[in-house]
């Protein structure tokens, strides 16, 4: 799979609805809240918007592609389970993670709170260090239908390197 290039960047983006309810589940952490998010899956903006910028580093299609929002198995489904597959791509490509960027843009919830736990988490399923995963969280200033809290967004870049053990 290697092609000679040390380096590989992809970005990822991801948006879900938002209504009413009784809290959700974003970067892997669960926040207690009044609204949900509207989706197949567990609706992890943050998780999906990473794992397809990981599937866009390793030409890898998309998050779509992969877990289809039609297949019963997906359904509800801990978006962590997502992103451990995609994972799994990256190392088999010979890639492994340099650092992750991520920019949640939501009204609500409020996400400082969150931040610490949440990059806490997805650095470990990337297998890097907490200085290599950096969060932040926007709202949309009030403007259009993110900031009338119809829905949040995530985006995503991330950088692979190839991986020592691919090397050797
Ligand atoms: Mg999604």
């Amino acid at each position: 799979m290697l092609d000679g290039l040390h380096f590989r960047i992809g970005h990822g983006f991801d948006s879900h609805r938002l209504e009413a309810g009784e809290g959700m589940t974003l970067g892997g952490v669960r926040i207690a809240c009044d609204w949900k998010l509207v989706a197949h899956s567990d609706g992890d903006a943050i998780i999906h918007a990473l794992c397809d910028a990981l599937l866009g580093a390793i030409g890898g299609g998309d998050i779509g592609r992969l877990f289809p929002d039609n297949d019963p198995r997906n359904k509800d489904v801990d978006s962590k389970v997502f992103l451990r597959e995609v994972m799994r791509r990256v190392h088999a490509a010979g890639f492994a993670v340099v650092n992750a960027d991520l920019t949640l843009i939501a009204q609500v919830p409020r996400m400082a709170p969150h931040a610490p736990a949440i990059v806490q988490t997805l650095a470990a399923e990337l297998g890097v260090d907490v200085s290599r995963v950096n969060l932040k969280a926007k709202t949309n200033e009030g403007m259009g239908h993110l900031g009338r809290r119809e829905g949040i967004a995530a985006h995503a870049v991330v950088l692979l390197h190839c991986s020592e053990k691919s090397k050797a």
